[in-house]
C-alpha cells in the first residue's frame, strides 16, 4: 500500500519481496481502526480500488473472488483445564465486544494469500515495479560520482543469480527479518518487552463451530450481540490463548500463543506434539479440531521463537522501517494490521512533505519516536492481559484498557483530531492511568483485590470511556462499542 501511495506522490518505486504470491501469511484480523485508516488512505491518495477492502459489504460486492471472513467484533471464552465449558450466570466466563453495527459495515478477516496477491497486482497496475523471489542480503551506502548525496546499494539473489539495485530511500518492510537494522548492526531491545510469548499456528479445514458447540450445550447465545464465530475469537487458557479466525472458503486460521512464563510445553517436542498436548488439556478445543486437517503449511505447523522483538533504531539517513519491522508484541487484540496501516499513513505523510528537504531527518526522528512509543503502549496493554490469564475477571478488566484506547482513537479520528498516535499512545493522561493500573496489577491477588482493581479501573478510564465499557449490567456482552462509520 505504501508503494502505491509513494507512486502517487511521484516517486519511482520498486518493491522487492523474497517470496512469490499467492502464499500463506499470518496477521489476518482487521479492526475498526485499521479500516478507518485504510478508507482514508484510499481517499487521500486516490486509490479507489483499495476502498472496498475497508468494509465487509463493499469487499463482497467488489471482490467476491478475494476470500475473507466476517468479523463483527472480539469474542473471548475462558477454558479451564480438563473441564468442559459450561454456561455461567451473567456470562462470567465469556466476553463479546461488538466492533461494528451490522454485517454490511463490519470488519473482515483477510485471507492474506488472496489479499496480498491482489495488492501485489495493484502495485504493478499503479505503475510501480515488483520484483518477486528476490532476497536482499546486503545493503551499503555508496557515493556516486557527480552526485552530492550517497545512495543505497542493495544486493540480492534470485534463482541463484546475483541482482543489484540502487535507491535514494529504502523503506524496510521485511518484518521479522529487519534487513536494514540487521545490516547496519543496530542493537535490539527485545528484553525490554514485558510480554513474553511464543506461537504455534496454521490454516485448517473443517474446524467445528464454537457457536454450535455453545448452542448444543444450551448456553445462552441469544444474548450474544453477534455470532461469536464472526469475530477474532480468543479461547483463553491458563498458560496462553488460542485464536480462531474463520474464512468463508472453509479455512480457519488457528494459533496457540503460549505465555513463556506459564507454558509447560517441552521445547524439544515437535510442533504437532505441542499442539496436541495443549488441546488434550482442553477437551472442548480438542473437539473443535476433531475433524480438522492442516492445509497450510501442509507439512507442519509454524512454530515461532519469542514473538516480541524490537530494534533500538528504526530510521536513519534515507531509510525508515514500517511498524512490523520496527517491532512486534503479540497477536492479542489484533493490533498488527491497524498499527502497520497507521505507520504507512505516518510515513507517507513524512515523505510527502519532507522528501529530500532539510527537514526530512527531523521528521523521520519524530516518526521513530511515535512508532516506538506505540509499540511500548501495545506491550503495556497486552502484558497486562497476560497477568489476568487464569483470572478471567482481571483479564476482562485489562482488556477494557485496550478497548478504551482503541475506541478513543477511533472517536477522535472520526471527529477530525489530527496527529493521533495509534491507540492514543501520545495521550499522557491515558498513559498515566494505564501505567498506574499495570504497576498495581502485581499487587492484585485475592478475589477481593481483583474486585477492587476492577472498580478502580472502571473509574480511572471514565474520561476515555464513552462507549459503556466496564458496565456490570451488560454481563460482558457489549452491544454498543461500535466505531463511528467511515
Ligand atoms: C503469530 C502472529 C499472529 C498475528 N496475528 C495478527 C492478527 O490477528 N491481526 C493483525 O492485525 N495482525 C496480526 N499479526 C501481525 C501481522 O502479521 C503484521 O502486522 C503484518 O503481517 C505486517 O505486514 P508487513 O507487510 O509489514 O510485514 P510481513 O507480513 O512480515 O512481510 C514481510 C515481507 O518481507 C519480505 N522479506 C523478508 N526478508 C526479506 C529479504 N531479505 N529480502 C526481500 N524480502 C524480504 C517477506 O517475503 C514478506 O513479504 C500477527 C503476527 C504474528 C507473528
Amino acid at each position: 500500500m505504501l508503494a502505491m501511495i509513494l507512486q502517487r506522490q511521484g516517486r519511482n518505486v520498486l518493491v522487492i519481496d523474497k517470496g512469490t504470491h499467492p502464499r500463506l501469511a499470518i496477521g489476518e484480523s482487521s479492526t475498526p481502526t485499521a479500516n478507518m485508516v485504510l478508507a482514508s488512505l484510499a481517499r487521500r491518495y486516490d486509490l479507489p480500488r483499495l476502498a472496498p477492502l475497508a468494509r465487509y459489504g463493499t469487499w463482497k460486492t467488489a471482490y467476491p473472488h478475494l476470500a475473507c471472513g466476517l468479523k463483527r467484533g472480539f469474542s473471548y471464552f475462558k477454558q479451564v483445564p480438563q473441564t468442559r465449558f459450561a454456561a455461567r450466570d451473567n456470562h462470567a466466563n465469556a466476553l463479546l465486544v461488538t466492533a461494528n453495527r451490522s454485517d454490511q459495515v463490519s470488519d473482515t478477516q483477510w485471507f492474506r494469500s488472496d489479499v496480498d496477491a491482489f495488492l501485489a497486482a495493484e502495485v504493478q497496475s499503479n505503475g510501480s515495479r515488483l520484483w518477486e523471489g528476490v532476497t536482499i542480503d546486503r545493503i551499503r551506502r555508496q557515493g556516486i560520482p557527480g552526485q552530492d548525496r550517497p545512495v543505497w546499494r542493495l544486493t540480492g539473489r534470485r534463482d541463484g543469480h546475483s541482482i543489484e539495485v540502487t535507491a535514494t530511500f529504502v523503506v524496510d518492510a521485511t518484518g521479522a527479518a529487519g534487513i536494514m537494522p540487521q545490516t547496519l548492526g543496530i542493537g535490539r531491545k527485545d528484553d525490554m518487552c514485558r510480554t513474553n510469548s511464543r506461537a504455534l499456528f496454521g490454516h485448517f479445514r473443517d474446524v467445528d463451530s464454537w457457536h454450535e458447540v455453545l448452542v448444543a450445550r444450551g448456553c445462552q447465545t441469544a444474548s450474544h450481540p453477534f455470532p461469536c464465530d464472526h469475530a477474532a475469537q480468543h479461547q483463553m487458557l491458563d498458560e496462553g490463548w488460542m485464536w480462531l479466525l474463520r474464512f468463508e472458503n472453509g479455512v480457519t486460521s488457528a494459533g496457540l500463543v503460549m505465555d513463556a512464563n506459564r507454558s509447560r510445553l517441552d521445547p524439544r517436542n515437535a510442533p504437532e506434539l505441542q499442539w496436541q498436548q495443549t488441546l488434550a488439556r482442553y477437551p472442548d478445543l480438542d473437539d473443535l479440531f476433531r475433524h480438522a486437517t492442516l492445509v497450510d503449511p501442509p507439512a507442519s505447523l509454524v512454530r515461532t521463537a519469542r514473538l516480541q522483538r524490537r530494534w533500538r533504531q528504526i530510521v536513519g539517513e534515507d531509510w525508515a522501517a514500517l511498524p512490523h519491522t520496527a517491532g512486534f508484541i503479540d497477536p492479542l487484540h489484533s493490533t498488527g494490521i491497524a498499527h502497520s496501516l497507521c505507520g504507512v499513513e505516518r510515513l507517507a505523510t513524512v515523505l510527502e512533505h519532507h522528501w529530500q528537504r532539510p527537514s526530512l531527518p527531523t521528521s523521520l526522528e519524530s516518526y521513530q519516536q511515535t512508532v516506538q512509543n506505540e509499540l511500548d503502549f501495545v506491550d503495556q496493554l497486552v502484558s497486562a492481559c497476560y497477568v489476568g490469564l487464569n483470572r478471567f475477571p482481571l483479564l476482562i478488566a485489562c482488556s477494557m484498557l485496550y478497548f478504551a484506547a482503541a475506541t478513543t482513537y477511533e472517536e477522535r479520528r472520526a471527529a477530525g483530531v489530527a496527529d493521533l498516535e495509534f491507540l492514543c499512545a501520545h495521550d499522557q493522561q491515558l498513559r498515566a492511568i494505564v501505567t498506574h493500573l499495570t504497576d498495581r496489577l502485581q499487587r492484585v491477588h485475592s478475589e477481593a483485590e481483583v474486585r477492587a482493581f476492577c472498580d478502580e479501573l472502571a473509574a480511572a478510564i471514565r474520561p476515555f470511556n464513552s462507549v459503556g465499557l466496564c458496565d456490570p449490567s451488560v454481563d460482558n456482552m457489549y452491544h454498543y462499542t461500535a466505531a463511528p462509520e467511515v
